[in-house]
């Protein structure tokens, strides 16, 4: 995706002042995955920030779509690839995220993006057949995974993968896992406003509060979640998107069952869980479904929570994070059971 189209990360991190009871901390501020990453660390920092961000690039020289020699890449131009094993792994969880949500996320959308431009920023409305077309290629089960000590991947002529919707998710728990096992116990790691937090705020002994970036109005927060040993990713319609001569805005989450960016009546949603990798794809994933397929997916599925904003203005919470929030907009809420 083109480097100048950046938009500033969707859950940004609220500044919390320093008070006396602050740690020692340091901070490493990157370009990767096409986004601004900063990563936080309290305590005996040592290299483990040097660390995080050296895995980080590691990663995204296996999954960039545009880079011809990653993993990605690679397969994409030939339709089969020996890959890394967190390439494997990540295409695994993908698949399974696949099935679970029905094919909202479907990790082969890629040729339908190309297509519409996102990945250049060179933007075109394409014509019902030409997506009729592009859309027989999309169709995530069609990707073999064989696990050998070399994991290899298989896909039919003409399918294309792209990994941009968990790619971050997945990164930001190797950089928790690198923290941890550095006995790092108090840290924000936020990958382009996929966050993920250890442990507590150290310097207020409190837990993490990150803000939830309002679409209505990109320079405030719709509310703060408060939160310990969580990630916290946010998908949404307001971030890379762009006006057509007809008018209409489009914007980068693409509905695959018609290859068009997904009008689900959602502007965002935020998933909260324990894992980074889970509330990437479940973001995106969500955001495709609406509002009352994600809330039947939470009540089957469970094991994580998350906050939607509808088109509106309406929030709707899962209780397990009801309490943890604060409605800054005071837009109206319900409380999903
Ligand atoms: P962000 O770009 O802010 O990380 P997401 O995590 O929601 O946002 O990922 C969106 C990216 O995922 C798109 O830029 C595109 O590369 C890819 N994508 C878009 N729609 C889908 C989809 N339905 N399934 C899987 N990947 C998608
Ligand atoms: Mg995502």
């Amino acid at each position: 995706m083109k480097k100048t189209n950046i938009i500033a990360a969707a859950a940004v991190l609220l500044l919390t002042s320093c008070t006396d009871r602050t740690p020692y901390q340091e901070q490493i501020s990157f370009f990767s995955m096409d986004t601004y990453m900063e990563i936080t660390a309290y305590g005996h920092v040592n290299g483990s920030l040097a660390d995080c961000k050296d895995e980080i690039y590691r990663l995204e020289a296996l999954l960039a779509v545009t880079d011809e020699a990653s993993d990605i890449g690679r397969l994409n131009a030939a339709g089969t690839a020996d890959v890394s094993p967190d390439t494997a792994e990540i295409i695994k969880y993908a698949k399974q995220i696949g099935g679970e949500t029905g094919g909202a996320l479907d990790i082969t959308v890629y040729p339908v993006l190309k297509e519409w431009g996102f990945t250049t920023g060179d933007y075109n409305v394409p014509d019902k057949d030409t997506l009729n077309t592009l859309l027989q290629r999309v169709d995530f089960t069609q990707i073999q995974v064989e696990e050998n000590t070399v994991p290899a991947v298989a896909v039919p002529s003409g399918v294309q993968l792209d990994l941009g919707a968990l790619a971050k998710g997945y990164a930001s728990d190797k950089a928790a896992g690198i923290l941890r096992q550095q006995g790092i116990t108090s840290a924000l790691i936020n990958l382009g406003g996929n966050i993920m937090a250890i442990g507590e705020n150290p310097g207020s002994g409190a837990p993490w509060r990150i803000g939830i970036r309002t679409p209505f109005s990109l320079d405030e927060n719709i509310g703060v979640i408060e939160v310990t040993d969580k990630a916290v990713v946010t998908s949404g319609s307001y971030e890379r998107c762009f006006t057509a001569e007809d008018g209409q805005t489009y914007h980068h989450i693409i509905d695959p069952a018609t290859g068009c960016p997904a009008r689900s009546g959602l502007v965002s949603a935020t998933v909260v869980g324990d894992s980074g990798i889970m509330c990437d794809a479940l973001s995106t994933a969500l955001f495709v479904m609406g509002a009352d397929k994600a809330a039947e997916y939470h009540r089957e599925k469970g094991g994580f929570d998350m906050i939607l904003v509808t088109e509106e203005g309406e929030i709707l919470i899962t209780e397990g994070v009801a309490d943890s929030f604060t409605n800054l907009a005071n837009l109206p809420l319900t409380v999903l059971g």
